[in-house]
């Protein structure tokens, strides 16, 4: 089919007196000045209840940036009804009119939308404006695209056919509903995964973070003036456990695409082993979850680049990336080259509130989140094991200030090198040239997970070597750069292990896991 080419949106970047930049400024003025109140979207329509959720940009937790509505159960299952009673009608669509809904999305998103959608998520998610287009604007509007693509590749993946005899695939969507469970770190990724699954012909029920509901309401309503029919996907506001229950025990589940914390997935994953009697089918389970990403340097590494990556990996959005930098792994021949070229850069890094450009970091999430890190800070600096080089200060007073931090662990399992922190917190591992080999042994066997990791060398065969020797301990794997920013339509991101199910989103592989393939075959 000749859909129009799939291609990654271009990046703005914003530039000191530009006009783009003048427009978003304006556009976060204008969120900032007005109280927004944002109600769930069943069927189409406007649900609110008498249980107002302020929100508050996290680097400035006394600002009121509006309400939102919290429902309880009776909504999860008003929501489950209305996608029910949506779907024969989208199921039935023409495949070009869903797509042309999603493609629309994507013009809208990139054109009128894209400073309200970059705005939304940088005070509601405290988000540099960098880091916003990268996600809300830029990589939504490629899932969208390359969603579109994904959708016709896949319809024209047919069987061969014979004399006499025509075989033939069709493409159905899932009996029932998927519930699409989504993270407050990624704007697109809330956006994708309820959209993916109904690209392909699904409903959806679809809950946020409660973290990020702002940024959700401009999505739902971007796709709802690109004619996303009304029940299609119903976004509700309500506690994880109250989705849950109505969720999972509901006979029309068919699956959930979801990115979060391993624990959540896993007691999922749980849940529904538990009530499998109750389904019609088997519920499609996708889900990204967390990670311990490493960047791993040979003695051959540039010095240079590995600085860069460290910074970037580690510190971009404040660490709170899925694929973000945690652990790296250093030898002694090159550190002190390495930590000089980081440290003068780290000079240069500005923290503060996303209406200034100029601050790369911004706060974290929420209090918890803070409490969390501070606490592992805290306990780095009185720990023989560990040495905090740089940063370390934390101030909750007006936002969920971290510093970005560094910390040199003289053990490859101290604490901050195994738990997965999620925030701007980087543990140094220096390690005897002489133990490479069993340094990089430790790289695989030291996490649980395997989402994203990084190498650097400038030798082919040690490249060669360390390629194969990490092949189970990253889906997304980098030569020579940060493992962050994988790209929709170039690198398909997933992982494996105690990362997720590895289905890689923006791509065919995903999406093949919200269809439910009839073969038909007919004899003449
Ligand atoms: N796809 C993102 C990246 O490559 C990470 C996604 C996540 O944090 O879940 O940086």
């Amino acid at each position: 089919f000749n859909v129009p080419v799939a291609k990654n949106e271009p990046v703005r970047t914003y530039a000191p007196g530009s006009g783009e930049r003048k427009s978003l400024q304006a556009k976060l003025a204008e969120l900032r000045s007005v109280e927004v109140e944002l109600p769930m979207i069943i069927a189409g329509k406007e649900v609110t209840t008498d249980r107002r959720r302020r929100i508050a940009p996290p680097h400035d937790h006394q600002h009121t940036l509006g309400y939102f509505f919290e429902g309880d159960s009776s909504h999860v299952q008003m929501a489950i009804d209305a996608a029910l009673d949506a779907k024969k009608a989208w199921a039935d669509m023409g495949w070009q009119h869903r797509a042309a809904i999603f493609l629309k999305a994507a013009d809208l998103l990139a054109g009128p939308y894209r400073d309200k959608m970059n705005a939304a998520t940088m005070l509601g998610q405290s988000k540099n404006a960098f880091q916003a287009e990268i996600d809300a604007a830029c990589e939504l509007a490629d899932f969208f695209r390359y969603g579109v693509k994904c959708m016709t590749d896949i319809y024209q993946m047919q069987p061969e056919s014979s004399a006499g005899i025509w075989n033939y695939n069709e493409y159905r969507p899932l009996e029932g509903f998927v519930f699409a469970l989504t993270p407050f770190n990624f704007t697109s990724i809330a956006g994708n995964l309820p959209s993916a699954p109904v690209m392909m012909g699904n409903v959806a029920v679809w809950k946020p973070s409660n973290t990020s509901v702002y940024s959700a309401a401009v999505i739902m309503e971007i796709l709802q003036e690109a004619g996303l029919p009304e029940g299609v996907i119903n976004l509700v506001y309500v506690a994880g456990p109250v989705a849950g229950e109505v969720i999972f025990s509901h006979p029309d589940f068919a699956g959930i695409h979801f990115t979060g914390s391993t624990a959540v997935f896993q007691n999922i994953w749980k849940t529904i082993g538990e009530n499998i009697y109750k389904y019609k089918a088997y519920p499609r389970i996708v889900g990204e979850t967390g990670g311990k990403d490493f960047i791993f340097a040979d003695p051959t590494a540039d010095p240079q680049a590995l600085a860069v990556a460290m910074l970037r990996g580690a510190f971009e959005y404040q660490g709170q990336k899925c694929s973000a930098a945690s652990r790296v792994y250093v030898p002694e021949s090159i550190w002190a080259d390495v930590r000089g070229r980081f440290e003068k850069m780290m000079g240069t890094v500005k923290m503060g509130p996303v209406e200034d450009f100029t601050n790369f970091v911004n706060a974290v999430i929420d209090e918890k989140s803070f409490d969390k890190l501070a606490a592992y800070i805290e306990r780095a600096k009185s720990s023989k094991d560990a040495q905090v080089i740089w940063g370390g200060k934390c101030d909750k007073s007006v936002g969920y200030f971290i510093e970005p931090t560094v910390i040199l662990a003289a053990k490859a399992d101290y604490e901050t090198m195994v738990d997965e922190l999620f925030g701007p917190v980087l543990t140094v591992y220096v390690y005897e040239d002489r133990k490479l080999d069993e340094t990089l042994a430790l790289v695989d066997q030291t996490s649980m997970y395997a989402l994203t990791g990084a190498i650097f060398s400038q030798d082919r065969y040690s490249i060669e070597r360390m390629t194969k020797r990490l092949e189970n301990a990253a889906g997304n794997f980098y030569i020579n750069d940060k493992p962050t920013g994988a790209v929709v339509g170039q690198q398909p991101f997933g992982g494996a292990r105690g990362s997720g199910t590895n289905d890689k989103a923006g791509s065919v592989f995903n999406m093949l896991r919200w269809t439910s393939i009839r073969t038909v075959k007919e004899t003449f």
